[in-house]
């Protein structure tokens, strides 16, 4: 099982790459809609948010008005705070309980508008962002979505920028073309990066890594911070550092294309105890000739060494 996070600016085009994916057979997680499922009338989510903002926020339905909602809980930091500490944890449960019951062989998409914004993406195989310019998106809102444009400049303005998408894409979806020019993008990517990945994690297996030498790419840096977060996420209180270290980690050597991450546990029992979170979350254990216990990423397209070494060893 792999969870791969699809996010990108409104109006980017996601749903041309989700409808793509949940074509081909991925098993579709999607934030938005488990936003609401959470806050539907007889909900406890919906009770615990008329308690803290007023049955104001109820239409003559009974059902939640997002607008009158929108009103109270975003007029100031606090209430902001407040309704997130209502529905985040409401949204994190279902989101969980989802996932859980995906299959062991599933290619789970989780489709998230705001992942960059919620610094979730370390807790992804693969982070896919579909990118579109801001002016094109507005158009596309505005035109084909019948947005006011007010409105949808507003939204664009307040979410994360195309630099921040940058840094977390494993994958970058350009929507500049015609919606069949990127469908076809994401079906490459379905059939050449995500089945290889979810195969490889299945098995246990690492990909074969790269030997040649290149020069020095300013991306091994980001990649570096990327892959270092993943496997934080990965390892929690087990590990006390995790650094990107290496050829790769030196601005201007030459090196393959291998980045190499070393991570200090208390000893190798500790490192013994987690092989099996960092094999399922995309990094299998691989034979060791050096000291520690050896993991390689599976993903063949970002090749990675972790290397986790017993403190002061
Ligand atoms: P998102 O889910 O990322 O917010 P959508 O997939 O709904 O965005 O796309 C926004 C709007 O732009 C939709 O009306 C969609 O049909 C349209 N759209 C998406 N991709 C293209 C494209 N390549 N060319 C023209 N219109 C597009």
């Amino acid at each position: 099982m792999i969870r791969v996070g699809l996010t990108g600016g409104i109006g980017a085009g996601k749903s041309t790459v989700a409808t793509t994916f949940i074509d081909r057979g991925a098993y579709h997680v999607d934030a938005d809609r488990i936003a609401r499922e959470v806050v539907e009338p007889g909900t406890p989510g919906l009770d615990r948010l008329v308690d803290a903002f007023g049955s104001e926020i109820l239409g003559p339905d009974g059902a939640l008005d997002r607008p009158a909602l929108a009103a109270r809980a975003f007029v100031d930091d606090e209430s902001r705070a407040l309704l997130n500490s209502i529905t985040h944890p409401l949204i994190g449960a279902r989101t969980q309980e989802l996932t859980d019951a995906a299959p062991a062989d599933a290619i789970i998409l989780h489709d998230v508008p705001l992942l960059v914004e919620g610094h979730m993406a370390p807790f992804y195989h693969l982070v896919a962002v579909v990118h579109t310019d801001a002016d094109v998106r507005l158009r596309r809102l505005v035109d084909l979505r019948g947005m006011d444009a007010e409105d949808a400049r507003a939204r664009i303005t307040a979410q994360a920028t195309d630099e921040q998408r940058r840094e977390v894409a494993d994958i970058w979806l350009d929507n500049s073309g015609t919606p069949e020019e990127l469908a076809t993008q994401a079906r490459t990517v379905w059939e050449e990066r995500l089945i290889p990945l979810r195969d490889n994690v299945a098995a246990g297996v690492p990909a074969a890594l790269p030997t040649q030498v290149r020069d020095y790419d300013p991306d091994w840096a980001v990649l570096g911070r990327r892959v270092v977060a993943r496997v934080w996420a990965l390892l929690g209180a087990n590990a006390s550092a995790v650094e990107h270290v290496g050829p790769t980690s030196v601005v201007g050597g030459r090196a393959a294309p291998v980045i190499d991450v070393e991570a200090t546990v208390a000893d190798l029992g500790v490192a013994d105890s987690v092989a099996d979170s960092l094999t399922a979350g995309g990094f299998p254990r691989a034979e060791s000739s050096g000291p520690g216990r050896l993991h390689i990423s599976a993903d063949a397209d970002r090749p990675v060494r972790v290397r986790l070494r017993a403190v002061g060893v």
